[in-house]
């Protein structure tokens, strides 16, 4: 883990910030499909950085379905501290030139991609084509027609695939679903949404270089709100017109610092959306014809609330890591697909895309 990122991770999650048709009869598919119901399935978590090592691998010590089983790391002394700590053994520990091979393991039934975005694409089809499930870490890809090809290489190698949209699973978001999508308070007519926090690490990490990262705060914080926008109308917008903000050009050189967008969906509600990398927050407001709901801190790991018409949400917070892992582990055994499948980044991808052309002309752009 970069120490940069852990910094400002840290201080993400304390401030609540809102925060190919191949190896059709492979060993490990055949080990999925045929798994006793009562085996967890094995998880190998690609990428071990701030996220795999503080969220995801603690949350596989409480996972109901599924198990920590394998690594897979550049770094020898990473493997070596994670097998002990662990107890993972020296046959399901790759790197990424050998990673290919975990097509001959039976203990991995699911990849977890959890690497930089640029990295994405090429994990999830590696892990698809070794006849391996794939959860991939949100955003995605670097663009739409990236995650196109990702949805293609999984379909055709009859693998499962999801996106790591820990939120869906989470009660104070899934409230909004529910009270957005049914009308519970009416027709909604206007959404506010943001999420972002304050950058403070290292100037030369993956996060702040193009290359790697595809954008900056709308990639990384802003698909939180262009989702929960999305999720809490049950429709996807049609429209989007976006501007930005740069209080530190040095420092985002390369990425966006601060975006606002305004959305057009097809039922002409007004909404309106912020990421950023220079301001910490993290929220989803809502109003509809006879009432208004909100989830603020909305985004993060816990300390997520709710209100609804100012009365607060009486819902728990959850390990919103494990609940969409299992869930997944759940989809593989059923050969059922995931409620956040490749489809649902790309239609997000699709709208960042669009905002990143907005910028560009200054106009209102089309998503898709
Ligand atoms: P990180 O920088 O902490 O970890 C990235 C890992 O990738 C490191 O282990 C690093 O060694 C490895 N890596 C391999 N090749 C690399 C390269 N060329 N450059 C840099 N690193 C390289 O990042 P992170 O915060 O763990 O994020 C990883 C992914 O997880 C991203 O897609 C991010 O958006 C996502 N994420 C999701 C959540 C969530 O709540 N769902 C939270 C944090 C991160």
């Amino acid at each position: 883990m970069k120490p940069e990122t852990k910094t400002s991770r840290r201080d993400f999650i304390r401030k609540g910030s809102l925060m190919a048709g191949v190896l059709a009869v492979s060993p490990a598919v055949l080990s999925a499909a045929c798994a006793a119901p009562d085996k967890k399935l094995g998880i190998a978590l690609v990428g071990l950085g701030g996220y795999a090592g503080g969220l995801l691998a603690p949350a596989l010590q409480k996972t109901a379905n599924c198990y920590l089983a394998g690594i897979v790391t550049g770094t020898p002394a990473k493997a070596v501290e994670w097998a002990k700590k662990y107890n993972i053994p020296q046959k399901n520990i790759y790197n990424y030139q050998t990673f290919d091979e975990i097509a001959n393991n039976p203990d991995i039934d699911i990849v977890y991609v959890v690497l930089p975005v640029s990295m994405h694409k090429e994990f999830t089809i590696r892990a698809a084509k070794a006849g391996k499930h794939v959860i991939c870490e949100k955003p995605m890809a670097l663009n739409a027609a990236d995650c196109r090809a990702m949805i293609a290489a999984c379909r055709q190698a009859n693998r499962l695939l999801s996106i790591g949209y820990r939120l869906h699973f989470e009660p104070h978001n899934q409230e909004a679903m529910r009270l957005g999508q049914k009308q519970v308070l009416g027709k909604v007519t206007i959404i506010e949404t943001g999420n972002g926090f304050v950058y403070g690490g290292n100037p030369n990490a993956w996060r702040l270089k193009k290359a790697l990262a595809g954008g900056g705060g709308l990639m990384d914080m802003g698909i939180y709100a262009i989702q929960a926008a999305r999720y809490t109308l049950g429709q996807e917008p049609i429209a989007v017109k976006a501007t930005q903000e740069k209080n530190n050009p040095d420092l985002f050189k390369e990425v966006d610092e601060t975006v606002f967008w305004e959305l057009k969906f097809p039922g002409g509600q007004k909404v309106t959306g912020k990421s950023s990398y220079n301001d910490n927050l993290g929220f989803l407001r809502v109003t509809a014809e006879k009432g208004k709901f909100d989830v603020e801190p909305a985004y993060g790991y816990d300390g997520i609330d709710g209100h609804v018409n100012g009365k607060q949400m009486d819902l728990p917070n959850i390990n919103q890591q494990a609940a969409q892992m299992d869930d997944f582990a759940t989809c593989v055994r059923l050969n059922k697909q995931s409620r956040v499948p490749g489809e649902e980044g790309e239609k997000d991808m699709k709208v960042i895309d669009a905002i990143y052309r907005s910028l560009d002309s200054g106009k209102w752009e089309k998503i898709g």
